[in-house]
């Protein structure tokens, strides 16, 4: 007999908007969770006695707002970026650069905003089947872009940011800023192809990174508000009966049944390790193992003795002098080497949020790129890592070293082990994985050829971040099918 109506595996952020979804709709709702605690990458963990950090995101670039008007988070006000000493607030930065950096960011975010609405509808599907009103409504919006604009639309998705920052930019500071930022948590560089449309996906979710008030743990808080979750409970096979997915069974044994799965959890494990061979067809299998997931940023935990010594420790602080500099941060990273000077972001939570660390002492929280994923000697590089990314700091933060409490670095195959992101990602977000291509051809609605069984993680349309639009489209979807 069916326990509920839905269960829906791994509670992070999509996990948790699909929920809230369904439930709106009257559906009841179950959430299983292998961690102690809900919240995915933005679950908040004890990485030294007394200090408490995000676990790996430690930011929003803003919530998809369907999910925002269901479940208000208060925020902190837009963060400031200080770029290489350069204060950067969207499209107002500092330097010889303020006029071309405020007409580039004009112009990106308009296309971003032309593109965003994209993100909150099903992936479109070539065979037919759209939601003809809203494709006309966003067809329209590309229209009255103009002809030479939608022109330069195409030229920019195509193309590189390092070949935009050249063009646009004559400040190294800047340059920097825009390639860090369109790479940041991408497997390529800033010379790569098609790195300029990460850029405008990143503007479509939003011109600045926001904190929430009492941080991400309050913002997962709000999210889980009213489910019923259950944690410390890992799921390790999903039931198929007759061709139809009619539950779980968890790693103890126990099978909890239910009228539909949805799997929040990266499409490779969900197909390969939880359905398994058995029950696909040869050519899926092998499709979901070749599903790019690969990211090289790294995670950087300080814990602090006191606040360092910083113009603006409320800010981001991003350390990335010139385009130049992050892709010669990239290729080391593609042959398994570390790089000398790793570029990075950082923040201290600690300032927003005092909670998370003794009075008087802080956390230093840093995204560091670009890590190899899968290095020969993990312990070696992990070592390596840290040491070059702290003399980056240092030059930044004079007498930081001395500061150190405890350093908490995870490589790309740590946050593997310890967060269950194959490779890092559930889906790299590249052109050839976008859309329709989103997880795979045939899955980008979300439902799987096992009837009842849905994906909603990540790795689905429209990608990642703490953001919960995948998980959301995943709901729409699945209650659009039920009609
Ligand atoms: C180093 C790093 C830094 C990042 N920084 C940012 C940032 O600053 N801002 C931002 O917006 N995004 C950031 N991201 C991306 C962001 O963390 C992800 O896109 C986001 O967490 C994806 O959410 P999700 O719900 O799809 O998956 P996840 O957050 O990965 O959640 C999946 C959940 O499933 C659980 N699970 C796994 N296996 C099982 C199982 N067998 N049974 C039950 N549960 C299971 C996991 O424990 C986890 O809680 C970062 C990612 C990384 C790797």
């Amino acid at each position: 007999m069916a326990f509920c109506d839905a269960i829906i595996l791994g509670a992070g952020v999509n996990g948790l908007a699909c929920a809230r979804r369904l439930q709106q709709a009257g559906l009841s709702v179950l959430v299983l969770e292998a961690a102690s605690e809900p919240g995915g990458g933005a679950r908040v963990v004890e990485f030294h006695p007394g200090f408490r950090a995000p676990a790996l995101a430690h930011a929003t670039m803003g919530l998809d707002p369907r999910l925002a008007r269901l479940v208000p988070v208060a925020l902190h006000p837009p963060m400031v970026t200080i770029a290489n000493g350069l204060r950067v607030v969207a499209g107002q930065a500092e330097g010889p650069d303020t006029v071309a950096w405020s007409r580039l960011h004009t112009r990106l975010t308009r296309f971003a905003h032309v593109l965003a609405p994209f993100r909150r509808m099903a992936a479109l599907n070539p065979g037919g089947g759209n939601d003809r009103l809203a494709l006309v409504r966003r067809g329209l919006a590309l229209k009255l872009l103009g002809r030479g604009e939608l022109r330069e639309l195409m030229r920019l998705i195509l193309i590189n940011v390092h070949d935009v920052a050249e063009d646009e930019l004559t400040d190294d500071r800047l340059r920097g800023l825009l390639a860090f930022d369109a790479t940041l948590g991408a497997w390529a560089g800033p010379r790569s192809p098609n790195t300029l449309i990460l850029y405008l996906d990143r503007l479509a979710r939003g011109p600045f990174p926001l904190v929430p008030v009492g941080g991400m743990g309050a913002l997962v808080a709000a999210l889980s508000t009213g489910l019923s979750i259950r944690c410390n409970t890992r799921v390790a096979r999903v039931l198929v009966e007759g061709e139809r997915a009619v539950g779980v069974a968890l790693d103890n044994g126990e099978e909890i049944r239910a009228t539909r799965v949805i799997s929040a959890l990266n499409t490779r494990t969900t197909l390969q390790d939880l359905v398994g061979a058995r029950h696909l067809d040869t050519g899926l299998y092998r499709r979901a193992g070749h599903i790019r997931m690969r990211g090289g940023a790294a995670r950087l935990l300080l814990a602090l003795r006191g606040l360092p010594d910083l113009d603006n420790p409320a800010a981001r602080h991003v350390l990335a002098p010139s385009s130049r500099a992050v892709d010669s941060a990239f290729d080391p990273a593609k042959y398994g080497q570390v790089p000398q000077h790793p570029v990075l972001e950082f923040i201290l939570p600690s300032v927003l949020d005092p909670a998370l660390a003794p009075p008087g002492a802080h956390v230093l929280s840093a995204t560091v790129q670009f890590a190899p994923h899968s290095p020969r000697d993990p312990d070696a590089a992990r070592a390596q890592m840290l040491e070059n990314t702290l003399k980056v700091l240092e030059v930044h933060i004079p007498g930081l070293r001395a500061e150190i409490l405890h350093a908490r670095m995870l490589i790309p195959s740590d946050i593997y082990t310890l967060y269950g992101l194959p490779d890092w990602h559930h889906g790299e977000l590249a052109v050839e994985q976008m859309l329709f291509n989103r997880p795979l051809y045939g899955l980008h609605r979300h439902a799987t050829p096992i009837e009842g069984l849905w994906l909603a993680s990540a790795g689905c349309h429209p990608g990642g971040g703490i953001e919960g639009a995948a998980g959301w489209n995943a709901a729409e979807a699945l209650l659009e099918a039920r009609q």
